[in-house]
């Protein structure tokens, strides 16, 4: 115990005394500046005490107002070197007293300091208790953030989201986090907690919900989606668990836990921080924010709460880290605005604007400047058309009704009286305006002088299908707006990670949602912001931490993981699936069948030989006569017994082909050798 609590302190008292130090010169100089214009005779007996530059400064100098610049006086000390004399026999300076009072207020002041920095001394150091904090995924990745926390007896989930695949894992739409250690405490499970609406949030839950359920606590837009999901998967039962919540309004669920969700701004409406209290201490998770003091619907990020928090003390900080490298404030999502009015005020066909679909705001934006400009509204997209919807249906939004159009009516209005909102800002192969790019959309086509606006950045591994739609937009003859100014993160940059940090005042820091160097860079900014660098650690997924009072640690290890869902059936991929898959697309198959004696292990016909993807069809003949002689070559040497063993045959059979394509062509392909014996 001593331990931490003397680290702690000592490590606070520095920095906040440090600080305090600068500031003190810092008005020091600033008073001697202003104090030093006046006549010689009044300030006399004013000279700072504690300045050792400026009791130096006081021997040299006389008290001429000329030679009193404090900083910058050698020319002048030289230059009034006669004077000097006669001023120093006239105006001796006595050194000011101190007052003692005075100092003592310095002293109470520091501590008054030291108090108010220092959450170590806002927590119950006596109490015995702890939390366990596992992120299931989110860390060492982008997106399919789940996060456990824990008590002896009961546990939590954080949001259940789902990530995208990378190009070897063919025919897989989505990831979903492994579920085995849920399985494990599923008992102690008493509710799962939800941040906010984005797929990397929510996505998971209508596959966890069909293996287990739990009540759902969350706003009203982040449940009506994970409802919309329930829904689509036949599980719209599972709607009973919904517990919806006000904000700023703390939540008991279970017997340990005291939740309170306050208002985050981020690129989706209705998005939450959440406090969660044990008998441990308040933890807050920061969910996905950016720190918006301008937000679309007013509705700013709930400062207050956080500080609220930060004043009472705070045992453990969560905080996003996608955008930690960014040393430039995320701009408000406001300050899109005059960029769309901008080109739409320029543009004489028609609009077609593509950003997130999750981004009501950003698509309310160019509604409004639609309507501006007199042009009717059509919304494309399956997902695009489902959010507004929703958002809607439950009053975030308003738009009059009759600016909506279909897509069937675009072609009764003059381009210039037109704006599609749309998907596909990623160049999504199955989304609306890549299949207007490439003429396949049932009712819009690209047109001259249609401009297409791009209001969103290209995710990491995006940009090569972005750029190929862009390819074949501009061949059809649209022009593109994609400059900066047309979209802003939703994500905190450096200088609002410092304010939540601040705002929080944290004991122990956890940096999450990112990759290791986006939580390593947030690490360095927490270490800015007064947390020791002991007090802050680096989580990938599966790494149990426990957090105490006194401590933090590491303690476990739990098994983590990735289930691949095709999207067609939403059903689970099995891992040797997508091996396979990945084994073919490198190296091919080759198949072959063949008969043989069983009395004289001889082949009875020519083995059939069928290949894809490791010789050319016009080799074909040549390779079934290499794959004969491989043959005929392994049966004349062949074990005694091995012929009635039917698997060892094929297995062997195996061997020898796989060793020869590889000396012959350095591949490995998948062997599907099939014997008949007779
Ligand atoms: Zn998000």
């Amino acid at each position: 115990m001593a331990e931490e609590n003397r680290g702690t302190t000592t490590q606070a008292v520095p920095h906040t005394q440090a600080k305090q130090n600068t500031q003190a010169k810092e008005t020091t100089q600033a008073k001697e500046t202003t104090q030093a214009k006046p006549t010689s005779g009044e300030n006399a007996n004013r000279k700072p005490n504690h300045n050792n530059r400026n009791k130096n400064n006081n021997k040299q100098d006389g008290d001429k107002p000329k030679a009193n610049n404090n900083k910058n006086n050698n020319a002048s000390r030289n230059a009034n070197s006669n004077n000097k004399n006669k001023n120093r026999n006239r105006h001796r300076r006595q050194p000011t007293p101190v007052d003692e009072n005075l100092k003592t207020f310095v002293a109470k002041n520091q501590e008054e300091h030291k108090q108010r920095l220092n959450p170590h001394f806002k927590l119950d150091l006596n109490s015995k208790a702890k939390i366990r904090i596992t992120p299931l995924g989110g860390l060492g990745e982008i997106g399919g953030n789940i996060m456990v926390f824990e008590t002896e007896k009961e546990a939590i989930l954080v949001d259940v989201g789902m990530s995208f695949p990378d190009e070897t894992m063919h025919g897989v739409d989505i990831l979903i986090p492994d579920f085995a250690y849920l399985r494990e405490i599923r008992s102690k499970i008493v509710g799962v907690v939800i941040t906010h609406a984005h797929e990397d949030h929510i996505g998971a839950m209508p596959y966890l919900y069909k293996e287990m359920q739990f009540p759902i606590y969350g706003t009203p837009l982040p449940l009506a989606m994970i409802g919309n999901k329930f829904d689509e998967h036949h599980i719209k039962e599972h709607r009973k668990y919904f517990n919806p919540i006000v904000k700023r309004q703390k939540i008991k669920i279970g017997n340990d836990f005291e939740v309170e969700w306050m208002h985050m701004t981020h690129s989706i409406l209705d998005s939450s921080s959440v406090a969660i209290t044990t008998d441990a201490g308040t933890v807050i998770h920061t969910g996905d924010f950016k720190i918006d003091y301008t937000p679309v619907d007013g509705y700013t990020t709930d400062i207050h709460r956080l500080a609220a928090y930060g004043e009472k003390g705070v045992l453990c900080l969560l905080s996003d880290s996608t955008n930690s490298h960014n040393p430039t404030p995320t701009g408000s999502e406001l300050s899109v605005g005059p960029a769309l009015d901008r080109i739409f005020s320029k543009a004489e066909g028609r609009v077609l604007l593509s950003t997130f679909s999750s981004n009501i705001h950003r698509v309310q934006q160019a509604i409004q400047y639609g309507i501006k400009y007199g042009r009717k509204v059509c919304v494309i997209g399956r997902s695009m058309e489902r959010n507004i919807e929703i958002a809607m249906q439950y009053d975030y939004v308003r738009f009059p009704k009759n600016i909506f159009i279909d897509a069937d009516e675009v072609n009764r209005y003059e381009d210039k009286e037109i704006l599609i909102v749309t998907t596909g800002s990623q160049g999504e192969a199955n989304s609306a305006l890549f299949r207007m790019s490439i003429g396949e959309h049932r009712h819009i086509k690209i047109k001259p002088n249609d401009l297409i606006v791009l209001s969103s950045r290209a995710i990491p591994g995006n940009e090569g299908s972005i750029s190929g739609m862009l390819n074949h937009l501009q061949r059809a003859g649209a022009s593109i707006a994609m400059s900066k100014d047309i979209h802003v993160s939703g994500h905190a940059s450096m200088e609002e990670q410092k304010l939540m940090l601040r705002l929080v005042n944290p004991k122990f820091f956890l940096p999450i949602h990112g990759e290791y160097n986006h939580v390593m860079k947030h690490r360095e900014t927490g270490m800015m912001c007064g947390v020791p660098e002991r007090n802050i650690l680096l989580m990938t997924d599966g790494e149990q931490i426990e957090v105490a009072p006194k401590y933090m640690r590491k303690v476990k290890t739990v098994k983590t993981g990735k289930t691949y869902i095709d999207n067609q059936n939403n059903h689970k991929i099995e891992d040797d699936i997508i091996l396979d898959r990945q084994k073919l697309a490198s190296d091919g198959v080759v198949m072959l069948v063949a008969e043989i004696s069983e009395q004289n292990s001889t082949m009875l016909s020519k083995p059939k030989v069928t290949t894809f993807g490791i010789v050319p069809d016009k080799m074909d003949k040549s390779f079934a006569k290499e794959m004969e002689d491989v043959l005929e070559i392994f049966l004349t040497n062949i074990k005694p017994g091995l012929i009635e063993n039917s698997r060892a045959l094929e297995n062997d059979i195996r061997q020898v082909v796989r060793k020869h394509i590889f000396r012959k062509m350095k591949k490995y392909p998948l062997i599907v050798p099939h014997v008949l014996v007779h």
